[in-house]
C-alpha cells in the first residue's frame, strides 16, 4: 500500500511510521507542518529508506495537499496532523481551531477531489482514516463507565472540542459523499520520543535534572494509558482491516490516577537511575502539588472490546512493561532530549527531506 501520513513528524505519527517501515513493505508519505511538536529527529533511524518521504506543508493549504495527493497516488490517508496539547488549548484556542477544524475540513476536500479521480477499482478500495481521542467523550464520573463507540461526544476542553468536530466533518463527508472513512479514538499515548510538555517524558527529565515535578489538584484525575507502539500496531489493523465507515475504541486497560503515575516514574527512576541531583534523597520528594488545570476532566476510560473482538487487536505492554521502556528510553537517548529541550532540533534541522 502507499499511505499518505499527516502528522508523522509528532509523537505517535513517528511511532506509526517506524513500525510502517520496519514491519510491512508499505510506502510511507509524511506531510508534515513541523511546529514545534514535529520533530524529524524521531525519524532518524528509518531517513534514506526508499520507502520513506517526507514533505513539509499545512494541511489547511488546499493546493499544496491536493498535489501531494496527485504525485504520491496514497490508496489510504491516516490523519495524525493536529495541535494536540490541552493546556496550550486553554491559553491560545485559535491555532486548534485552525489546524484540527480547518485543515481537517481543507484535507478532506482536497481528499475526496482525488478519490473521486480514482479509477473505481483503487476508488472502493481507498480509506481516509481519521485518528481522534477519547477526550471527545468529555468526563466519566460512575467509577465502573467506560467510553464506547456509542457514548455521546461531551468534550470539555478547546482541544477535545476541537476534536470532536473534526470527527463530525469525517462522518459527514462519509455520509454526505460517500468517502471511505475510518475513524479511531485513543486514550492518551506513552512511550519513547513523547514531547516533553507531556506528564509522564515532563516528570521523567524534572525529576533527572532534581526539579519539582508538578500534579495538578490532589493527583486523583484518572487516564488509561496505551503504550505508543501498541496504538501504531492497532492503527495498522484499522487501516488494513476495518469496515468503512465504523469508529473503534483503542486502549490499554490500564487506568491510573496521575499521582500513581509519577510515583511508578519515581520508583523507576530510584531504580535505573539511583545517582540523584546532589542534595536530593528520593526522587518523590519532588512531587508539587499545583492549581488544578480549569475543566479538568476527572476519569477516561475506554472499552476497547469491539477493535479486540472484530479485528484480532490487543495490546502488547501492561502499563508497568510500557513505563519501564518508556523510562530507559529517556536516560538512553539524552540527546535527542536535549536537542528539543534547547530548542535546536528546530534550528537545525537534521534529515530534512522534501521530495515526493
Ligand atoms: P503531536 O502534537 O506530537 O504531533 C502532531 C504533529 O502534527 C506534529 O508533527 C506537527 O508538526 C503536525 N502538525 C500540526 N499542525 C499541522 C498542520 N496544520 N499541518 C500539518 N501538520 C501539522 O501529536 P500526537 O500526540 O502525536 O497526536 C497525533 C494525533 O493523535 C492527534 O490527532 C491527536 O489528537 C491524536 N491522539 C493523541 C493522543 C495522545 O495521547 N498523544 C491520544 C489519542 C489521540
Amino acid at each position: 500500500m502507499r499511505l499518505l501520513v499527516t502528522g508523522g513528524a509528532g509523537f505517535i505519527g513517528s511511532a506509526l511510521i517506524r513500525h510502517l517501515i520496519r514491519n510491512t513493505e508499505h510506502h510511507v508519505l509524511n506531510l508534515d507542518k513541523l511546529t514545534y511538536a514535529g520533530n524529524l529527529e524521531s525519524l532518524a533511524e528509518i531517513e534514506g529508506d526508499p520507502r520513506y518521504q517526507f514533505i513539509e506543508a499545512d494541511i489547511a493549504d488546499h493546493e499544496r495537499v491536493s498535489e501531494a495527493l496527485l504525485q504520491f497516488q496514497p490508496d489510504a490517508i491516516m490523519h495524525l496532523a493536529a495541535e494536540s496539547h490541552v493546556d496550550r488549548s486553554i491559553d491560545g484556542p485559535a491555532a486548534f481551531i485552525q489546524t484540527n477544524i480547518v485543515g481537517t475540513y481543507q484535507l478532506l476536500e482536497a481528499t475526496r477531489a482525488y478519490w473521486l479521480s480514482l479509477p473505481e477499482n483503487r476508488r472502493a478500495a481507498f480509506r481516509f482514516h481519521h485518528i481522534s481521542t477519547d477526550e471527545v467523550y468529555g468526563d466519566l464520573h460512575g467509577v465502573d463507565d467506560l467510553f464506547t463507540e456509542t457514548t455521546p461526544y461531551a468534550p470539555s476542553s478547546p482541544y477535545s472540542a476541537s476534536k470532536a468536530s473534526s470527527d463530525h466533518l469525517v462522518r459527514a463527508w462519509h455520509r454526505t459523499y460517500g468517502l471511505p472513512v475510518l475513524i479511531t479514538n485513543c486514550s492518551n499515548n506513552y512511550g519513547p520520543y513523547h514531547f516533553p510538555e507531556k506528564l509522564i517524558p515532563l516528570v521523567i527529565l524534572n525529576a533527572l535534572e532534581g526539579k519539582k515535578l508538578p500534579v495538578y489538584g490532589d493527583g486523583s484525575q484518572i487516564r488509561d494509558w496505551l503504550f505508543v507502539e501498541d496504538h501504531a500496531r492497532a492503527l495498522l489493523k484499522v487501516v488494513s482491516e476495518g469496515k468503512v465507515g465504523e469508529t473503534y475504541n483503542i486502549g490499554g486497560h490500564n487506568e491510573q490516577k496521575n499521582i500513581d503515575v509519577v510515583r511508578g516514574i519515581c520508583a523507576l527512576l530510584e531504580e535505573l537511575a539511583p545517582n540523584k541531583p546532589a542534595g536530593l534523597e528520593r526522587y518523590e520528594d519532588l512531587i508539587t502539588f499545583v492549581k488544578d488545570r480549569p475543566g479538568h476532566d476527572l476519569r477516561y476510560a475506554i472499552d476497547a472490546s469491539k477493535i479486540e473482538r472484530d479485528l484480532g487487536w490487543v495490546p502488547q505492554e501492561t502499563f508497568q512493561t510500557g513505563l519501564r521502556k518508556t523510562v530507559q528510553w529517556y536516560l538512553d537517548n539524552k540527546e535527542w532530549c536535549r536537542r528539543v529541550q534547547d530548542g535546536s532540533y528546530q534550528r537545525e534541522r537534521l534529515g530534512s527531506v522534501e521530495k515526493i
